[in-house]
């Protein structure tokens, strides 16, 4: 069979998975077949996304076909809510599997193999308890002890397994386990467990079984049944690839391949299941997809989109050895996407009024302004002016630093869109407080001229008080404060480093257009950041979470 390949991204060279197919390709003129297998006990997040891409990509970019197999050999965890959403979570992401399967498929053929490995004298019914297996293992530099019931007859064996399936006995009474060697060095080839027994039903399989594989015994086997060529996973189990190959040359069935790499690993964020599902059960977030977590719906919820968190995929890359990504390139990821299909709006989120005295009670007028500059095809909208308008509350000093080109007492500055304002007045309240500037216009102004031709370097947007919207809007920072969560102190947990200010809410006026915005609406608020309207919304109150901000250049030259 003739397998067409489409180039690696010209800009990079291949990574060693590309080269490792490459050569596959090459050798055997066949097409490759990935899998993604994601355990349905909890949400998909950004290290899972690194996954999907790879596994789904290579699969897209070689012609070849990529499965999504849910690893559901653990019923106490699992649940069909998970399996909802991690199928909606890849869909999201731009990719489609070409067959959807359950380890829980294979479960009577699994049962087989083992079986089988009894009677090759490969496997035997163990009577200890969890604590003698455990104890029985040996240490690295010590060897481990034989089970007592290690020399069972292969027939006493095959009794004792089938009654353990027939659900003959208690959880932990009996263990079914591979007879290789206590002494391996490898701890993993020391008899380890096949089967336990979990008188749990499962999300699929019901009542059916009251044994389960182990993830060892079940992942590879069920690579093999799928074809799987090329079994990608993470860099923790490649002391696991000797088992994996053990089993399938035991057993003489097809011979799938693990490869393994440097799982993704962000600052400033925990990425374990266990953690995350910690955070979402003690409600320090509202839930998986509270805008603050690293999971996929999460980031949709923020704003995210599928684009950005491919090309973060892709530009992380594939590495061999465990490395920390820094947050800040998931958020220049988001904000490059977004800048070339972001419609822009204005809003002010910390509103100070602004008079323009020189302006005719009871006028009003339309400005017509390009949605997005970088996108022609995305057209124009009308924003309104009056004689009051807000500004933002930052873009007014009354005694500004050097560098600062925005309103400030006798000072002049151009509103986005429109004309030209000059701060006259100042006026404050009892405690000294700025709560309204009075300025005048220019008239001659709109459209970026001026009456004299002179130049005004500031620019700030604003919002015409008579037709502002309302909007809640949630401002995000990060959920950590901690570069390494997970690097506890002694003592400490991983929630001791939680940011108390990861959100602060915040009332915005908007500019009358974005009362017709619609839930998962995504903008560029000018100057502010990039917006997209949350599911809370109602038509009562817009609801709106900051999906990043802009890059800002002021507090950047304020740091210095
Ligand atoms: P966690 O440790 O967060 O609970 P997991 O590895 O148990 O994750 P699975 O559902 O078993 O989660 O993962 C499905 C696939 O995604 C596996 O192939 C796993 O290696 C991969 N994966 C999980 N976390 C990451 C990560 N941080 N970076 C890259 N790949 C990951
Ligand atoms: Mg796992």
């Amino acid at each position: 069979m003739e397998v067409k390949t489409t180039e690696a991204p010209k800009e990079r060279s291949l990574n060693f998975v590309e080269e490792i197919i490459e050569n596959y390709i090459a050798e055997t003129g066949g097409a490759i077949q990935t899998r993604f297998p994601p355990e349905p006990n909890g949400y998909l997040h950004i290290g899972h996304a690194k996954s999907i891409c790879l596994n789904f990509g290579l699969a897209e970019r070689y012609n070849g076909k990529c499965n999504l197999r849910f690893d559901d050999t653990n019923p106490v965890k699992e649940d069909t809510e998970y399996v909802d959403s991690i199928k909606e979570d890849i869909k999201w992401l731009g990719f489609n599997w070409a067959v959807e399967r359950y380890a829980s498929d294979y479960f009577d053929q699994l049962y087989e193999w083992a079986v089988e490995l009894i009677k090759k004298g490969k496997a035997y019914v163990d009577d200890q308890t969890q604590e003698e297996i455990r104890l029985g293992r040996g240490t690295v530099q010590q060897a481990g002890t034989e089970s007592p019931w290690r020399n069972r007859s292969v027939e006493e064996n095959l009794k004792l397994f089938e009654e353990m399936k027939e659900g003959k006995y208690a959880d932990g009474e009996k263990v079914l386990r591979a007879k290789i060697d206590m002494a391996h060095p490898n701890m993993l080839f020391r008899d380890p467990i096949l089967y336990r027994i979990l008188h749990t039903e499962h999300h699929r399989t019901g009542n059916k079984w009251c044994i389960y594989p182990m993830y060892d015994y079940a992942h590879g086997q069920s690579d093999s049944i799928e074809r799987i060529t090329h079994s990608i996973c993470t860099l923790e189990f490649d002391v696991h690839r000797p088992l994996y190959d053990w089993f399938i040359q035991e057993l003489g069935i097809f011979p799938s391949h693990q490869y393994e790499f440097a799982r993704l690993n962000l600052t400033y964020t925990v990425m374990s299941k266990r953690k995350l599902l910690q955070l979402v059960k003690d409600q320090v977030v509202t839930g998986w997809d509270d805008p603050r977590m690293p999971t996929i719906c999460a980031l949709r919820r923020k704003g995210y989109t599928p684009a950005s968190i491919r090309a973060f995929a892709e530009k992380v890359g594939v590495a061999k050895r465990d490395n920390v990504i820094d947050l800040s390139l998931l958020e220049y990821c988001v904000r490059e996407d977004l800048n070339k299909v972001a419609e822009r709006r204005m809003a002010v989120i910390d509103p100070l009024k602004v008079v323009v005295t020189n302006y005719p009670e009871g006028k009003s007028e339309i400005f017509s302004c390009v949605n997005n500059p970088e996108d022609e095809a995305a057209g124009r909208r009308e924003v309104p002016f009056g004689r009051e308008i807000f500004i933002e509350q930052a873009d007014f000093m009354e005694e500004p630093p050097k560098g600062y080109y925005r309103l400030r007492p006798g000072g002049e500055v151009r509103l986005r869109y429109g004309y030209l304002i000059k701060c006259e007045e100042v006026v404050k309240d009892e405690a000294g407080n700025v709560v309204e500037l009075r300025c005048t216009y220019d008239p001659e102004s709109a459209g970026g001229g001026s009456s004299d031709g002179r130049k005004v370097k500031g620019v700030i947007h604003w919002v015409s008080a008579a037709d502002a919207v309302e909007a809640e809007v949630r401002l995000y920072d990060n959920l950590f404060a901690k570069e390494a969560p997970d690097d506890v102190e002694e003592g400490k947990t991983f929630t001791d480093y939680l940011n108390p200010n990861s959100l602060v809410v915040k009332r915005a006026l908007c500019e009358r257009s974005l009362g017709e915005a619609k839930v998962g609406d995504r903008f560029q608020f000018e100057r502010v950041g990039y917006f997209c309207v949350d599911k809370d919304s109602t038509a009562e109150k817009l609801v709106f979470n900051r999906t990043v901000t802009l890059k800002d250049t002021w507090a950047k030259l304020q740091k210095k």
